[in-house]
């Protein structure tokens, strides 16, 4: 699109061209490639979509076209060997809506990257010494990183022109101190192998608590926040003054909270006992902490809307499994309460956080003395929106804040292109 400017009498019209505004923004997984294009002159959709199974039988595309309404989405099932494929066809459906990739619109492809170490504190422009520095980080991010730059590099392929830039899942928690980030292991060991707290869920934690200090009217650097972000992966974070100080999930995503399929918190020592008493190997047990745990290792279930409706029906497993949840979820909200001192918000996000009204009333019952009080009517409330769900003079805010990781990786990665 261009705007038209006024033309002299007589001339033909000058067109001058339109900033380009748009932003593309690619989460790559090891055999799926998620998108979304975004119009950041008001951070408008364009476009959404999904496609499974690259490199399997069966792959699938599903795209939804955003832009003036919703369309029906549409699908597409054919053979896509690898991610240049599924990014090829991703760039046709695109081109289709009048969207396409070779669009002088486009500012830039955002990619979110899982793990970018200590290294990595701001959103990058990537280069060859950016991929080389991610390629090195493969031994903390074994399934994330790889699938990442399989994304950087097939979308530099496509538009090898056009700033791609990497954003951290990692980045928002490089500001924790030392204290916070470092394991009590052997100093020498931690620190020839890169051991220590990193974080992850990070562009969640960065926008939702800058979203929660905007619900309660304030800068973010006024405000200290409690981040419980909860979706199949789940992670909490203190936020003091915009900036986070501590977080639960650490070298992996696979310690602090309950989730879907993961552990969380257990002994260390668990591994050693498997391999002793069960002759488990490393890779079993690596499987059974983070695919065979949590709630579905309690349950056999991990979506709480299925967990909720056993409960109902007075089924034991799941009721314990949404104990052990909610027990955890408590203990961190009091350990973070603890290490920022003072607390203005707890805030719930992700499909958990979002949408199950009695975890979040179930994870601060008993806790008025901390100031925490969760209003049933307003928990009870379901929307979209922002919101809070604490009584009018809480003397600590509950919010539920919905998370938008896509929305916040095209805003770091236009900022910094925009400079
Ligand atoms: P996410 O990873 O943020 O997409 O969250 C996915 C999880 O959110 C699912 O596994 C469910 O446990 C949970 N979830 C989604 N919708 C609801 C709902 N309406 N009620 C309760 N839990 C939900």
């Amino acid at each position: 699109m261009t705007s038209p400017s006024p033309a002299a009498e007589g001339s033909p019209p000058v067109i001058a061209p339109l900033t380009p505004h748009r932003v593309l923004v690619l989460n790559s997984g090891s055999s799926s490639l998620k998108y979304q294009l975004l119009d950041m002159r008001d951070s408008s959709r364009l476009a959404s979509g999904l496609v499974e199974r690259i490199g399997e039988r069966g792959s699938r595309l599903v795209h939804s076209p955003l832009a003036g309404g919703a369309a029906e989405p549409r699908e597409r099932t054919e053979p896509m060997a690898d991610h240049t494929a599924a990014l090829k066809a991703v760039a046709e459906e695109l081109a289709a809506d009048g969207l396409g990739l070779d669009s002088p619109q486009l500012a830039a492809i955002g990619h979110r990257v899982v793990h970018g170490g200590k290294h990595f504190t701001e959103p990058t422009v990537i280069d060859d010494a950016v991929i080389a520095e991610i390629e090195r980080l493969i031994p903390v991010a074994p399934l994330h990183n790889p699938a990442n730059l399989t994304g950087i590099r097939t979308a530099r392929e496509l538009r090898p022109d056009l700033p791609q830039v990497a954003v951290f899942d990692t980045a928002f928690h490089t500001t924790m101190p030392e204290a916070a980030a470092r394991y009590a292991i052997d100093a020498a060991t931690a620190d020839a192998h890169r051991i220590r707290r990193y974080g992850f869920h990070g562009t969640s934690h960065a926008y939702v608590s800058r979203r929660t200090a905007a619900l309660l009217g304030k800068d973010p650097s006024e405000v200290n926040v409690i981040v419980l972000h909860l979706g199949n992966g789940a992670s909490a974070s203190a936020v003091r003054g915009g900036v986070c100080v501590e977080t639960s999930m650490g070298l992996t995503p696979l310690e602090g909270l309950v989730m879907g399929t993961r552990s969380g918190d257990v002994d260390p020592a668990v591994v050693f006992h498997l391999k002793r008493v069960a002759g488990m190997d490393i890779d079993e047990v690596d499987a059974l902490l983070n695919k065979r745990s949590g709630l579905v290792g309690l349950c056999g279930d991990n979506d709480m809307r299925e967990i909720r409706r056993r409960i109902d029906e007075g089924d034991e497993a799941a009721r314990l499994a949404f104990d052990v949840y909610v027990h955890r979820l408590k203990k961190y909200i009091g350990a973070y309460y603890a290490v920022l001192g003072r607390v203005d918000a707890v805030v719930f996000t992700a499909g958990v956080g979002e949408n199950a009204a009695p975890v979040r009333e179930a994870a601060v019952a008993g806790l008025e003395e901390l100031g925490l009080v969760v209003d049933a009517e307003l928990n009870a409330v379901r929307s979209g929106e922002p919101r809070l769900i604490s009584p009018a003079r809480a003397r600590v805010a509950v919010a539920v804040v919905p998370t938008d990781e896509e929305l916040e990786i095209a805003t770091q990665a236009y900022a910094l292109v925009r400079g």
